[in-house]
């Protein structure tokens, strides 16, 4: 439920609409915006008296959220979420931000050089799991520790932000220590304690869509993070299973305009994930850039042919350079602006 205030509703009005919310027995979340200020009323049981509500002071009207997802709904906060990043770029306004790298932290000389690439391609966050999520458990798990502290120096070196994994909630702790942001992978969608931990940690969150997860679905994953007190939250459309296994899932580009509608958080689009071929990257890439993604999380690697996971879905680092020229195009047609790294040499 969420309370509208009066253009020109005083603070004192609305710090009696939050009075009367707690001693309700809910909790309030006021939300100044630019024109009017809106009350939440999170916890709702169905018991709600909505009229004493209405009848106080200052108050414009109460609406009633209809979606099972509160917080991450258009109804809550109708302007887009912008999630800020260090370097001064948001995640959801007018900037496009570009997360490229290796699927995994290999070893130090690996993720240097492919943070350079990175960053000489003119994408400011570099992507890379420590903790890998496989399949088999026979497969690479990745560096752990190491890569975290090989991450650490990748920014040191080139500036670069970092985004990876966590798994578990002593990863999320560990990972939180060290990265900008932190990836919560398709496999880990619906982990709802983890998703409460998310909460806790001072940083955005990369929350992707589980391999055969609904929009609904991930917009509730999501509304567990918020609701522990984490707004900063980024979608990831990263495909999904399907009868057809020509992809390695089925890239659903629709449901970039699907969450725009429903949600204000923004949404990153994984054209790596959702097609497995690299061939295929650079035009997904650029599709979901007009589809209107607020970035892109894709992988890269300086050797795919050598890659410890993902190669086959890996960009070699020419085929970067043009995919980051290509969506800079597109995304000024639509008045946006990939964000570029200071300093970057291209
Ligand atoms: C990844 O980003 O490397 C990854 C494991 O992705 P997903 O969770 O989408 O499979
Ligand atoms: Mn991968």
């Amino acid at each position: 439920m969420l309370i509208v205030m009066k253009q020109g509703a005083t603070p004192e009005q609305i710090a009696n609409v939050v009075a009367t919310i707690d001693e309700m027995g809910y909790r309030a979340a006021p939300m100044p915006g630019k024109q009017r200020t809106s009350v939440g009323l999170v916890g709702n049981d169905g018991r709600v008296e909505a009229s004493r509500l209405e009848g106080l002071a200052g108050v414009a009207e109460v609406i009633h959220v209809s979606k099972p997802y509160k917080q991450v709904s258009r109804e809550w906060k109708p302007e887009p979420t912008q999630v800020p990043l260090p370097d001064g770029s948001t995640v959801g306004g007018r900037d496009v931000v570009v997360m490229a790298g290796p699927c995994s932290v290999e070893s130090e000389e690996q993720i240097l050089t492919a943070a350079h690439q990175v960053k000489a391609a003119g994408a400011t966050v570099l992507r890379a799991g420590a903790f890998k999520p496989r399949s088999s458990p026979y497969a690479f798990q990745g560096l752990g520790i190491r890569g975290l502290e090989l991450l650490a120096l990748a920014r040191a070196e080139t500036g670069l932000m970092i985004v990876t994994e966590a798994m578990d909630p002593h990863g999320l702790e560990l990972v939180a220590e060290s990265a900008d942001l932190i990836q919560i992978g398709a496999r880990n969608m619906q982990n709802y304690s983890l998703l409460k931990e998310c909460g806790q940690v001072g940083k955005p969150i990369v929350l992707k869509r589980g391999l055969a997860a609904t929009i609904p679905e991930l917009l509730l994953s999501a509304e567990y993070i918020l609701a522990a007190g984490n707004p900063n939250v980024i979608l990831c459309e990263r495909g999904v299973r399907s009868f057809d296994t020509t992809t390695r899932n089925l890239f659903d580009i629709a449901a970039i305009s699907v969450v725009h509608g429903l949600s204000h958080l923004p949404i990153l689009a994984d054209p790596s994930h959702a097609t497995g071929h690299r061939d295929m990257v650079p035009p997904m890439a650029r599709a979901a850039i007009a589809a209107g993604a607020d970035g892109l999380l894709v992988e890269m690697h300086p050797n795919p042919e050598r890659a410890m996971s993902d190669g086959a879905q890996s960009l070699f680092p020419d085929q970067l350079e043009r995919m980051m020229r290509e969506i800079t195009a597109i995304a000024e047609v639509i008045g946006r602006s990939v964000v570029t790294p200071t300093g970057a040499t291209t």
